[in-house]
């Protein structure tokens, strides 16, 4: 009898951020492992809530997303400058950077 080589990945349907509410489906890879821009935690669920289930939190919230964006800035116009100038345009694009994700409080 001739084993099936090639399974299909699994792929975890309908998971929920708990940053944003937002629904996605994970692809894992290869082992059944987590994509690195999810953040998933069994245990933090249990400790929040006294109660089994899992925690997720999408790309945006996990902070991959905003990371990947770092270092496109960091690549095309350098590190901040210590001063914001207002005609210097490494200092307005990091202004920009820091509207997207709100750093500023
Ligand atoms: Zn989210
Ligand atoms: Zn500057």
């Amino acid at each position: 009898m001739k084993k099936k080589e090639v399974s299909e990945r699994s792929v975890l349907k309908d998971r929920v951020c708990i940053v944003c509410g937002n629904k996605f489906d994970v692809k894992l890879l290869e082992n059944n492992v987590i994509p690195i821009q999810y953040f998933f935690s069994k245990d933090l669920i249990k400790n929040l809530t006294d109660e089994d289930g899992e925690y997720w939190e999408c790309e945006y919230c996990s902070g991959y997303f905003e990371e990947r964006v770092k270092e496109y800035m960091i690549k095309n116009w350098g590190s901040r400058c210590p001063d914001y100038e207002e005609n210097c345009a490494c200092c307005k694009a990091w202004k920009y950077f820091d509207y997207l994700f709100e750093i500023d409080e």
